[in-house]
């Protein structure tokens, strides 16, 4: 029962900006508990060099220790095939019966929804946080459900403006400079002990070519 949020993502690694917008989130709706869903690897033939996902739960099991109320699902991890955001969704419906599921995107994500798979059936399950990302209108993000019969439940977190992105993290981390002002210490010793992000390909632009929503490659 309760209140319960749920943010997925790759975490190629975790940062500051996911645990600013977990605990916003969390502050501004009142949430019982945040749940965090690392993807799973994606498809080889995508190309997309992401880290091994154990890794990559190991560093949000890190980043959100310190805090009360979350939990990492290895939901997305134990998969071998990739999934659909709304059998996740549908998973912790079940799992939870009875408790209200809020589903934490970012803005640039939330356009594309009505081109995720069974979207409508989503958005029966769920209410949506959206948080902004630069170049993103609230207005135009709310054109595209405006035929619907049923709204979507929507609620948006738009004064939060960290710029750092797990990209320029990997970048940053290849060219030898220090991130610990976006990461939380214990992430940061666990990329040097594992020599994460030592190889070009982890910041090349194949890393935005795989959709975990629609399971597409972009
Ligand atoms: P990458 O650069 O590899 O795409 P990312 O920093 O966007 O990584 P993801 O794991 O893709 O991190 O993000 C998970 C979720 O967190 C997404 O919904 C994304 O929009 C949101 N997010 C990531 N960084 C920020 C940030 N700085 N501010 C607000 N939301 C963020
Ligand atoms: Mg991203």
């Amino acid at each position: 029962m309760g209140k319960i949020g749920l943010f997925g993502g790759t975490f190629d690694p975790v940062h500051n900006g996911h645990i600013a917008v977990a605990q916003e989130a969390k502050k501004r709706l009142c949430l019982d508990k945040i749940i965090l869903i690392p993807a799973g690897d994606p498809p080889h033939k995508t190309q997309k060099k992401v880290t091994q996902k154990q890794h990559r739960l190991r560093m949000t099991e890190l980043a959100f220790e310190p805090f009360d109320g979350y939990e990492i699902s290895d939901y997305e991890i134990r998969k071998n095939t990739p999934s659909y955001s709304v059998d996740m969704i549908r998973h912790f419906h079940e799992t939870f019966a009875g408790s209200e599921l809020f589903f934490i995107i970012g803005a640039d994500s939330f356009a594309d929804l009505p081109s995720w798979w069974h979207y409508r059936e989503l958005l029966s399950l769920c209410s949506i946080i959206v948080v902004s990302r630069p170049d993103t209108e609230k207005s135009d993000l709310l054109a595209d459900f405006s035929g619907d019969e049923e709204a979507p439940r929507v609620f948006f977190l738009d004064n939060l403006h960290m710029d750092i992105s797990s990209t320029q993290i990997r970048a940053m981390v290849y060219h030898g400079q220090d991130v610990t002002a976006f990461v939380p210490e214990t992430v940061c010793r666990y990329i040097q002990e594992n020599r994460l992000y030592k190889e070009q390909e982890s910041f090349t632009k194949e890393i935005d070519g795989w959709n975990s929503h629609t399971c597409r490659k972009n």
